[in-house]
């Protein structure tokens, strides 16, 4: 059976997938090895790129400082790794039962894998090649890579997570998206950006390219460090729970200029440690364990620059298509002191609140310095 763009975009809509674009593997001969799916799946002669929204109010919570789950479960990780899942999954299986073979992209991203291990035969390259999933949709004409590299819709706007396929049916291909087509460098995402990691639009040095042959497109050189020790709660700005366990640290997110890698170990080892002098559960982080316990992942920043200042602009603008009836922003935004609001005394809290109310008095002269 011979199979079109047409029949694979009818077969997305009966399956809920109301944002899909082609593109032809052309596109993709110049991307690096570890991230092609030329490398991938040698055979592919298209790529399927699929967006799912995620609800308007998943991120709700976090906007009013007030409920954090709803976000790293709706918005995030499920999203990404469950019910989005499910669709490209049967997509998939419809290409195959017409014939061609398809290749589901795995849910990850390429900076996460440790290219570590050597090649399963001369010639070939590590086993560890996982595409850039935004690169790719962006190549197939799905939407753009906005300024802040979040993927825009015109649908959704920021609103959306995505999924690949790639599979060895010639189809008829989707046209690129222009930059500057949904992003209007307007610069929200930098100003809401809690972690200072989104550079200024302004700044064309900060400019990163990528060129498909027919067309060549640019996003923000995002310092991803910052981004993920935000993302990962490591900044006292936008995280009430670091704030908790850690009132009196200052780190300057802001100016800091560790790499990606080094802010995902902090921040993990961090959400997973425990402090034996601690009292309870004696996790260091209380609330990243329990959130990662209940849902496999913990995201804190909640994307307050790169997408929810973001869909407020374009909303606003009417550069996406969803209308809603009432603003996205309702009041003032909340935002942490970086620095403590007094100075500490004492050395171990824990000790000391406990000593306060069981033995009043009893640490009477401790730590003070004499008259
Ligand atoms: S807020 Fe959105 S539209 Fe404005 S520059 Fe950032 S990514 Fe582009
Ligand atoms: S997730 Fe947060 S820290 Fe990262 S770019 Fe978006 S707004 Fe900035």
């Amino acid at each position: 059976m011979r199979l079109t763009s047409q029949m694979i975009k009818d077969k997305a809509k009966e399956l809920g997938i109301d944002c899909i674009a082609i593109g032809n593997i052309e596109r993709f001969k110049n991307a690096p090895a570890l991230m092609s799916p030329i490398t991938y799946f040698p055979k592919a002669r298209s790529v399927i790129a699929i967006a799912m929204p995620f609800p308007r109010g998943a991120n709700r919570g976090i906007e009013e400082g007030t409920h954090w789950h709803n976000y790293t479960f709706y918005s995030y990780n499920k999203l990404n790794a469950f019910f989005r899942p499910i669709k490209t999954y049967r997509l998939a299986c419809f290409i195959e039962d017409c014939g061609y073979e398809a290749v589901a992209h795995y849910p990850a991203v390429p900076e996460g894998n440790g290219t570590t291990k050597p090649p399963v035969a001369d010639g070939k390259v590590p086993p560890d090649v996982v595409c850039s999933i935004r690169v790719i949709a962006a190549g197939c004409g799905l939407g753009e890579i906005g300024w802040s590299k979040v993927f825009l819709t015109k649908k959704y706007g920021p609103r959306v997570r995505l999924g690949l396929i790639f599979t060895d049916a010639v189809l008829e291909p989707d046209p690129i998206l222009d930059t500057g087509t949904l992003c209007m460098h307007c610069g929200a995402c930098a100003r809401g950006c809690p972690g200072g990691a989104i550079p200024d639009p302004r700044d064309e040095n900060a400019r990163l390219y990528v060129d498909f042959g027919e067309k060549k497109i640019w996003f923000g050189d995002v310092q991803m460090g910052r981004c993920t020790l935000s993302h990962h709660g490591m900044n006292n700005e936008c995280s009430p729970f670091l704030k908790k366990e850690f009132p009196n640290m200052a780190f300057d997110v802001r100016n800091s200029q560790m790499t990606e890698e080094e802010a995902y170990i902090l921040s993990y080892s961090l959400a997973g440690a425990k402090w034996g002098r601690k009292p309870g559960s004696h996790a260091v982080m209380e609330y990243y364990n329990y959130i990662i316990d209940h849902t496999g992942y913990f995201a804190v920043c909640g994307a307050r620059g790169c997408i929810r200042s973001c869909m407020d602009v374009m909303e606003k603008a009417g550069r996406c298509e969803a209308n809603f009836k009432n603003d996205y922003f309702k009041r003032d935004r909340w935002a942490l002191p970086l620095h403590p609001e007094k100075s500490p005394e004492g050395v171990n809290p824990y000790r000391e609140a406990y000593l306060d109310e069981h033995y009043p008095g009893i640490r009477e002269n401790e730590y003070k310095k004499p008259e």
